[in-house]
């Protein structure tokens, strides 16, 4: 029915293209008899008819038992991918490979150790296509959203992630420079395709703070951002919000609370008690923007930066309340 409407509307369109020509034609065959003129006009028309048509049903694709016209388009449609997540691996290149190839577990990308460079370009490894659903994210939740496989991009990237030492004391490890580059060029390819926001640019430790600390605080969140990739806080918003406080200064837990949970971390606890879950997601939002301390202590410059985060991305403005005091949300 729809192939058959479609056949129709193409053919028409043809023959209206071919009459509009008509008249210029004619004018520039005036040394033609009317015979001639018709003939070759009719020829054109003919030809043009056919062409049109035959170009337009190519539109009509034959599947199993079926045809689907890919005639008309809607106008409410956005794209599925709305998020793109980073992961480092904690394994290396022999491993990372074999666990994302060979197990219950995927990306849509790997970045090698060392990635290959071809016309001084890094070579990524493509192991999902973009419009297949990888399994990185697991129980995920971003601003609304959860399940973040079914709507992300994900990509892995080979790094040692952290190793504790007897004391306890740990060790983060960093990108290489051509990891960054690869990191900066696909993130940019990606979100430009998708229209990605840039505060969906964001690590599998913001949407799973409770269990996962990749892509761990040395990922160059800084970095990409001063190109243009992803969310940052505007420096004079901080110390705004910072209102001469001490970076260090002990904020109310309460309000850092609301402030991460309004900036997209939705299941931050909302009880003003600094427990597990709420350090843990503190220290998850202090890996991506404060990385020089990330004990998920709730201090004044996490929450300057929480604020100034929320302003520029949610839309929120605050009022600064008097020197030294924690402003309510
Ligand atoms: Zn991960």
């Amino acid at each position: 029915m729809i192939a058959g409407v479609q056949k129709i509307t193409d053919c028409t369109a043809s023959v209206e293209y071919s009459a509009s020509n008509h008249s210029l034609f004619m004018q520039k065959k005036i040394t033609m008899d009317t015979k001639q003129k018709l003939k070759v006009f009719a020829a054109a028309m003919l030809a043009l008819t056919l062409s049109g048509c035959a170009t337009r049903q190519a539109e009509t694709e034959e599947r199993d038992g079926y045809f689907a016209s890919h005639a008309f388009k809607a106008s409410a449609q956005n794209e599925r991918v709305r998020f793109l997540v980073m992961h480092y691996t904690a394994l290396d290149d022999k491993e990372s490979l074999k666990t994302l190839t060979q197990q219950q577990v995927s990306a849509h990308y790997l970045i090698p150790k060392d990635p290959e460079l071809r016309q001084d370009k890094p070579v990524v490894l493509q192991l999902v296509d973009e419009n297949k659903r990888a399994w990185h994210a697991g129980v995920s939740s971003w601003n609304g959203r959860t399940n973040l496989n079914d709507s992300s991009i994900g990509i892995e990237i080979v790094n040692p992630g952290y190793t504790d030492n007897m004391l306890g004391h740990r060790t983060w490890y960093p990108f290489g420079e051509k990891q960054i580059a690869a990191i900066a060029a696909l993130a940019k390819d990606i979100m430009h395709r998708y229209q990605i926001a840039p505060d969906n640019l964001i690590g599998h430790s913001d949407i799973a703070p409770l269990r996962k600390q990749d892509p761990g605080k040395l990922f160059p969140w800084a970095r990409l951002a001063a190109m243009g990739i992803g969310a940052w806080p505007d420096s004079p918003t901080v110390s705004r919000y910072l209102a001469s406080r001490s970076p260090s200064a002990p904020a109310e837990v309460g309000v850092v609370q609301a402030l991460l949970k309004q900036y997209g971390y939705d299941q931050i606890p909302q009880n003003g008690v600094l427990d597990q879950a709420t350090q843990k997601t503190i220290s998850a939002f202090q890996m991506h923007f404060r990385p020089d301390d990330i004990s998920g202590n709730a201090d004044a410059e996490t929450e300057a930066i929480a604020r100034a985060l929320v302003e520029k991305y949610r839309g929120i403005t605050m009022p600064v309340l008097a020197k030294g005091k924690a402003n309510a949300v």
